[in-house]
């Protein structure tokens, strides 16, 4: 008997220590405004880090108390802060590439397009590919598209296929069509089109599938490359509070996935990753995966795979969305499906048997049509495998039939949307829709008020990786031409707070993360971000100016603005 007192004893003895020692923080943030997103401590003052874990939430003076003997100390100034943000849909390597290579997307005329890809030939080699550029030839007047010979003379000796900033086309010049073998005789491939001029000659310009013709000449990207993309992009990450990204595959004209897979493996490996990473796979490969036993978000709080991606249809601005009913400004046409989703048994398969070895699985759908069909595949797939914890995804739910809002909640499927897209479609969304359907255009009102889980992120590169933009965005639906100051659709804008929630503890759900990560509570991971502005007090007009002052990423501060307020 006694011996087993003081054996309590001495247990009670070594769990004081053992807290004791636990309990000293080696980051304290003070006197801020802290948005916790953890409901039972909605506000605090500060916080204590240790390693890279919360330690504890509360007052300044409680907080100051749990510091260590190395502890660092930031005084918050009343500065706000927020949870990391996770953007849950990004092309982070792509993204990267294009921050590293020839910058096109402010190009606003024909000749500075000329004028940039010469300078940017000038400065390489002999026969290296130029890629990505971001175009818009809707900035230049007129807004026709380029064509070859607008740029063969200034690129000579480099081949150059450079994308358009939604990722359907892409401009070839003389030399990478030669390389490709692409000529008057190459025709159209299923799903593509080759741009032809009067006489049937090639312009340069591809389209969807056609995209491949060349891209799969394109000698794999060299390590270094990916390696310094991938630092770019994540200054990007760092320098707009992301703290987690859920990295899409790009789509059938992505060949070197691999390849850019092992490179996170190897940041990771490294400890160089400054973003946590969530990476999916194309689903047609789920097998492998399965073979493997991987299931979803298999790995460690910065390296994760386990999600899988498709595509249902293609994009609004290339009117190739799929839609109930035709566009508005094309009788008698309303959109495609996507070559995966015309074999809807060969799409259902592959969707059922991902689902049934545990994979999650997201799939791009942008048209009514596409989303409604998607829902049934969920559906069915839920009906004949029975319950299970799969977090279904839909990327993007731009055009939604008003009464499949319901189905994501009852079926449980997350919508995965990218409020900053609004504001750029809504410029012209509606001359390609019409007046009925833009009302459940982005109608993040409607499936909140139906119970859904949102995830936000912006598909950088196609819109900015800046989640304050995408706040803005959600909440006042004021689009890029200026045009709609009260809100394109106001009836769907939502509040500072539900957007913040869908940008952390919504995306953290959508990639199984939310027992650690979305939130600031004792136990979760230490990324949060502090801004320059109180967003959630600011006028709703001028959230675009808030900026992120500081950035903590895993219990490190990763990034501080030069000047801030
Ligand atoms: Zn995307």
């Amino acid at each position: 008997m006694r011996s087993a007192i003081c054996f309590a004893v001495l247990v009670i003895a070594a769990l004081t220590a053992n807290t004791a020692q636990a309990r000293s923080a080696t980051l304290v943030m003070l006197n801020g405004k802290i948005w916790t997103e953890n409901p039972r401590q909605p506000e605090a003052e500060a916080l204590a880090i240790e390693g890279n874990q919360i330690l504890s939430v509360g007052s300044s003076a409680a907080m100051r108390k749990l510091a260590g003997p190395d502890c660092k100390i930031i005084d918050l100034g009343g500065r706000r802060v927020v949870p990391g943000f996770n953007d849950s849909h990004v092309h982070l390597i792509s993204g990267g590439d294009g921050l590293i290579s020839v910058r096109l997307e402010n190009a606003n005329s024909l000749e500075e397009f000329r004028r940039r890809l010469g300078d940017y030939a000038r400065s390489l080699s002999k026969g290296v590919w130029i890629r990505n550029g971001n175009w818009d030839h809707q900035r230049w007047s007129p807004a026709e598209l380029p064509t070859h010979e607008a740029i063969d003379a200034v690129t000579p000796d480099n081949p150059v296929f450079v994308w358009r900033y939604d990722g359907h086309m892409a401009l070839a010049n003389a030399l990478a069509m030669k390389l490709a073998g692409l000529d008057r005789n190459t025709k159209d491939p299923p799903g593509g089109e080759i741009v032809r001029d009067q006489q049937g000659n090639p312009t340069g310009i591809l389209k969807d599938q056609a995209t491949a013709i060349v891209e799969r000449v394109i000698p794999p990207p060299p390590e270094s490359e990916i390696d310094t993309g991938l630092e770019a992009a994540m200054h990007e990450a760092a320098i707009h509070g992301v703290t987690s990204v859920q990295q899409m595959w790009d789509g059938p004209a992505d060949r070197y996935s691999a390849e850019k897979f092992r490179e996170l493996q190897k940041f990771a490996r490294d400890g160089r990753l400054t973003v946590r990473i969530y990476n999916a796979n194309p689903l047609r490969d789920w097998k492998s995966l399965a073979t493997a036993g991987v299931q979803a978000s298999f790995g460690n709080p910065v390296l994760r795979m386990g999600n899988l991606k498709s595509f249902a249809d293609g994009a609004l601005g290339a009117e190739t969305a799929w839609m109930d009913a035709p566009f508005a400004d094309r009788p008698g046409y309303s959109g495609l499906a996507s070559a995966d989703l015309m074999d809807s048994a060969g799409m259902f398969a592959n969707i059922q048997g991902a689902d049934k070895a545990g994979l999650q699985i997201s799939i791009h759908a942008i048209g009514d049509r596409a989303i409604h069909t998607v829902l049934d595949l969920f559906e069915r797939a839920e009906r004949e495998d029975g319950p299970a914890d799969r977090r279904f995804r839909i990327e993007h739910v731009q055009h939604l039939r008003p009464d499949d809002a319901g189905r994501f909640k009852s079926l449980g499927v997350i919508a995965s949307m990218q409020p900053y897209h609004a504001i750029d479609d809504g410029r012209w969304a509606g001359k390609v829709l019409g007046p009925e359907r833009i009302h459940t255009s982005y109608a993040w009102r409607l499936l909140l008020d139906h119970g859904a889980v949102l995830a936000f992120g912006s598909d950088w590169p196609v819109a900015p990786l800046d989640p304050l933009s995408g706040i803005y965005a959600a909440v006042t639906r004021r689009t890029l031409d200026g045009k709609h100051p009260q809100g394109w659709v106001p009836e769907q804008r939502i509040t500072v707070a539900e957007a913040v929630h869908a940008y952390t503890v919504g995306s953290a759900f959508a990639e199984h993360q939310e027992k650690v990560k979305g939130s600031l509570e004792a136990g979760k991971l230490a990324d949060l971000v502090v801004l320059t502005d109180d967003i959630f007090r600011i006028k709703p007009d001028d959230l675009d100016k808030a900026r992120v002052y500081m950035t903590v990423f895993d219990g490190s501060v990763i990034y501080t603005a030069v000047t801030g307020r």
